[in-house]
């Protein structure tokens, strides 16, 4: 029998759902906002919920942000004649660790998966074709991961891209397949844009 109260096991309940976390970790984290100053835990779960009120995500490459432009697309230290495409923000933020790109970027939010019914309209291409158009784009790198959805995405858009006369490269140097950019290392992901190459 759970010897924990009704809130607290439900708490740890919805912790251990969260990517990353078991039963063992979401008990010890419920123990410590348990025990923790009261205006710590309050923070935090004000942080939380002010996250999906003020997130947002940028009119031009559709990374998070609290502003109608992010950071990134409202740098004019950015050469905005580069656009690096990912899958999704947490891998725009491991190609910025890696500090090997200074242009700017388009997060897709998603892979096509034709067998989950994400086609070319349910991710961010239309937009990413619409960008091709209004701005001085010289490039297109594609970053997307190197996994079976990943490569067909890479493979749709070099396609696409490529009858509209873009010069598309893809990032391919290091990563392993099967990897997953947001995990790969700082180093490797530094070799991967610098190697990028025609394809
Ligand atoms: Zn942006």
């Amino acid at each position: 029998m759970n010897p924990y109260p009704p809130i607290l096991s439900n708490l740890i309940r919805k912790l251990s759902r969260l990517p990353g976390l078991g039963e063992k970790s979401a008990t010890r984290i419920a123990m410590h906002l348990l025990k923790a100053p009261e205006s710590e835990t309050r923070a935090l779960a004000e942080n939380i919920l002010q996250l999906r009120s003020t997130i947002k995500t940028c009119s031009v490459c559709f990374n998070f942000t609290e502003e109608p432009l992010c950071s990134i697309c409202s740098d004019p230290a950015r050469n905005i004649g580069e656009v690096c495409v990912v899958e999704g923000t947490a891998d725009l933020l491991a190609i910025e660790q890696s500090g090997a790109f200074k242009g700017r970027y388009h997060v897709l939010q998603g892979v096509l998966a034709p067998l989950d019914g994400i086609g070319p309209e349910q991710i961010r291409i239309r937009e990413l074709l619409a960008r091709l158009e209004s701005e001085k784009i010289n490039e297109i790198i594609i970053a997307t991961n190197p996994s079976s959805e990943g490569e067909a995405t890479a493979h749709y858009l070099l396609q696409i891209l490529r009858d509209r006369g873009a010069r598309v490269t893809r990032i391919a140097y290091g990563i392993p397949m099967g990897g997953d950019l947001k995990y790969t290392d700082r180093i490797t992901l530094e070799r991967a844009m610098k190697g990028r190459q025609a394809f």
